[in-house]
């Protein structure tokens, strides 16, 4: 068995397919985001679940299902396998009786941005990439840096001024270079775009490379091992490029192929976005398929100020696909939310992972949810990142 069963890429608008020997961004042919694919039938026949279980924790213990082609070239921080914790006490409070969270918090860097650096840097590095570069909304650019940084690759990244003091810090702690933008992740990535083109960088920005998803793909792996390969009714995600909610749908139809879930029950896929920057839900509401571009996004909630995704069609895709729905919370909403996450549960969770707690009384409300389903919260990161 290889390491890794990684077959080709598939264009994710054209479908033709590419060549996994080259380090390509996105679709030569029509520039859509790539998506990696492997030998599923090979996997069938060859792996059963159990054995997943059964090796040493975190995310490359699923090395056959992702893109890393030799285990020399894997550039690890001790990511994934990240605990799933039960809500008893914030449940009830919501009158909510199977309520669970997955703490993403306990990744290297304090995000789940770290699983997809993971997979992007070690592919990068494998494919000879020598100097990365990313514009971001911060904790993506936190977590590229200490992957390049243990890779030894050169790396620069580009953030908005404002963004949280501790994802400047976190770059240059570990020796990576930081241009701070007056605007936006969309000023940031226009920057980055005119240096891309120069030559000799390799660009990592969410959904313009194929293997950052490859990694928080992964959630979705641990997830349905953790729920015994029967999955939950909903997944709660707080969308900003939305790419983890593509990721993690990718890895539920993955299961699927491979015969592993029990069932033929897919949770329905909801997208939390903050008031201040909610293309996904505006689009959503309006039964759009792409989104356009939000004017003067404003939120606390940093990760989640993407005016548009580069993923924004498989985004929608997601939600649609899936019977899931995209709601927008208040910054206002998302504090009290925090607040009564670690209030009632010892959780100081990141602003993005508290909207999905704000989201839940809005959707009961609206009848969208039921008491007794069984309700999965993603938190994607740590509150100390933002203090
Ligand atoms: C980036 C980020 C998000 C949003 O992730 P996407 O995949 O871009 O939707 C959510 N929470 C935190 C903490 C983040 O850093
Ligand atoms: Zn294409």
């Amino acid at each position: 068995m290889r390491f890794s069963l990684l077959s080709h890429l598939e264009c994710s608008a054209c479908r033709h397919h590419w060549d996994t020997g080259e380090l390509l961004n996105t679709c030569p042919d029509c520039q859509a985001p790539l998506l990696a694919r492997y030998d599923l039938a090979l996997a069938r026949k060859d792996l059963r679940r159990a054995d997943f279980a059964a090796r040493p924790r975190g995310m490359f213990r699923w090395h056959e299902l992702l893109p890393i082609v030799s285990p020399e070239n894997v550039v690890s921080l001790g990511e994934g396998d990240t605990p799933l914790l039960h809500l008893p006490r914030l449940g009830s409070q919501l009158r909510l009786t199977n309520l669970t969270l997955k703490d993403e918090s306990l990744n290297p860097t304090g995000t789940f941005k770290a699983r997809g650096q993971a997979t992007a840097i070690s592919r990068a590095k494998e494919l000879g990439a020598q100097r990365v570069i990313i514009p971001t909304a911060g904790n993506a650019g936190g977590a590229m840096a200490a992957y390049a940084a243990r890779a030894g690759l050169q790396a620069r990244v580009y953030m908005p001024a404002d963004t949280p003091r501790a994802n400047i810090e976190e770059c240059q702690a570990v020796g990576v270079e930081v241009i701070l933008v007056d605007g936006l992740i969309s000023d940031a990535a226009r920057a980055v775009s005119e240096v891309v083109q120069q030559g000799g960088w390799f660009d990592v920005s969410t959904f313009k490379e194929p293997y950052r998803l490859e990694g928080k793909k992964v959630m979705g792996y641990e997830l349905a091992e953790a729920f015994h390969w029967d999955l939950p009714d909903v997944i709660l995600y707080p969308a900003g490029g939305g790419m983890g909610l593509v990721a993690i749908w990718k890895a539920f139809a993955e299961l699927m192929s491979l015969g592993w879930l029990e069932g033929y029950h897919k949770p329905r896929m909801v997208a939390v976005q903050a008031a201040g920057c909610a293309p996904v839900v505006r689009a959503f509401e309006a039964g759009e398929k792409t989104n356009t571009f939000w004017e003067n996004a404003q939120t606390v909630a940093s990760g989640l100020r993407v005016p548009k995704s580069y993923g924004d069609r498989l985004v929608m895709e997601t939600i649609y696909q899936s019977n899931g729905t995209a709601v927008a919370v208040s910054d206002e909403q998302i504090l009290a939310a925090q607040a009564q996450l670690g209030r009632s549960e010892g959780i100081f969770a990141a602003p993005e992972g508290a909207a999905t707690v704000a989201a839940l009384p809005i959707l009961l409300e609206r009848g969208w949810l039921k008491p007794d389903e069984k309700i999965l919260l993603l938190n994607t990161g740590t509150g100390l990142k933002y203090l």
